[in-house]
């Protein structure tokens, strides 16, 4: 899960991390109030989930209340790369010195962590790396040692920060680790880092992604989903623990196992179909998940055909069949549904499902019929 630029700040104080002091506004009156309370001069930055709102007009110094009117009015409602702005963020604009970049990812080939710094921070990183690839400073971090103050100061001065930020820098840099680590981001990014002409550290935009599978312990990430514009259907497979991605198509999916989901995927396209989503029910699903997993392809208004395919392995196809006639018992399911069942239990799968069979529940012999027949239904 992305955050808004004023949730990751928030993240970040919890951690210590210095930040301006700011305020969310969803209206000019609120944003008048809010830099009213902060006091001018303030900076009005578009809350989107894509960079680049400097560039795009997103981010405005206003230095009276007059200016705070205009600006505000501007962004509110400003389209930056396809999302609408609905919400600012007023803070107290910083003066700067000097603007650096600095962020934790992780890096799965190496099975370790990656920081990576650069003196040259306020423009893309990609463009950094692209044309002047020795200004980043790269640092690998062991999981199990973490970061400790010496090496933190070792990579500032490896990067080239100026003396006045280093020592601040350095023990931001071990607070943003410990961000990213204790708090389970898939990133922390924080660019600009600038020094202020009084020489203060801090950071001055923040991009944090969540790690979804840490979510389990952090019941306090549920205030970021509320104001997250997230697929409603996303929402109610996730409540019921599904793996599920929602796609535009016409063709609901349920597959056991993510590779033979994406096959599916691949192969209602090849013949002339598109997905409404992705839908790993996993191995071992029980009647149950099979019901869960109808009832959320149910729910999409665009699905207008089903195709449930499922090698049975752990999974065995008699369970499956079970689910789909509980499904079918507990929710009125408005489009038909095309069966594919090999495997474990195959057989006795679909003599379960024999006597229920008619123009809304159709078994196809393979995964290719069983697509083109998902698809004739979808277009017919
Ligand atoms: P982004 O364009 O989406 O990455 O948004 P940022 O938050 O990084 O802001 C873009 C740029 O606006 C920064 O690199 C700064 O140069 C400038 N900016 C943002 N906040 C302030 C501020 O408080 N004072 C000044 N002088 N410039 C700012
Ligand atoms: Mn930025």
């Amino acid at each position: 899960m992305d955050l808004f630029e004023y949730q990751g700040k928030q993240y970040f104080q919890r951690f210590d991390i210095p930040t301006p002091n700011g305020a969310v506004a969803d209206t000019v009156e609120e944003a008048l109030a809010a830099a009213e309370q902060i006091g001018y001069p303030v900076v009005l930055k578009a809350q989107v989930k894509v960079g680049g709102r400097g560039k795009a007009g997103g981010v405005k110094v206003a230095a009276n209340a007059d200016e705070v009117r205009t600006h505000a009015g501007t962004i509110l409602g400003l389209d930056i790369k396809g999302h609408i702005v609905r919400r600012l963020w007023v803070e107290e604009a910083s003066s700067i010195a000097k603007e650096y970049y600095a962020s934790f990812t992780l890096d799965r080939p190496n099975k370790t962590h990656l920081g990576m710094l650069s003196a040259q921070g306020g423009v893309e990183i990609e463009v950094v790396a692209e044309e002047n690839p020795d200004a980043i400073a790269f640092i690998s971090i062991d999981p199990v040692r973490g970061l400790d103050l010496e090496t933190a100061r070792r990579w500032v001065a490896e990067a080239n920060l100026d003396e006045a930020a280093r020592e601040q820098a350095a023990e931001l840099l071990v607070k943003l680790y410990t961000c990213y680590v204790e708090g389970d981001c898939d990133l922390a990014e924080i660019n600009p880092l600038i020094l202020t002409p009084d020489n203060v550290v801090k950071a001055l935009d923040a991009k944090v992604t969540l790690d979804e599978n840490a979510a389990f312990r952090h019941p306090e990430w549920d205030e970021f989903r509320l104001t997250d514009t997230e697929d409603p259907r996303e929402i109610m497979a996730r409540e019921k623990g599904l793996n599920y991605i929602g796609l535009d198509g016409s063709v609901g999916i349920i597959a056991n196992g993510a590779g033979l989901a994406m096959s599916t995927l691949d192969v209602v396209n090849q013949v002339g179909g598109s997905a409404a989503n992705f839908l790993d029910i996993g191995g071992g699903a029980n009647a149950d998940v099979m019901a869960a997993a109808l009832e959320v392809i149910n729910a999409d208004p665009k699905v207008k055909a089903i195709f449930v395919n499922i090698f049975g392995g752990i999974t065995r196809v008699d369970e499956v069949a079970k689910g789909v006639l509980e499904a079918l018992r507990r929710v009125t399911i408005t489009s038909p549904i095309v069966l594919r069942l090999d495997g474990t239990n195959a057989v006795e799968g679909r003599a379960i499902l024999a006597e229920h069979l008619n123009d809304k529940l159709i078994t196809e012999p393979t995964m290719l019929d069983a697509a083109r027949r998902a698809v004739s239904l979808a277009n017919a």
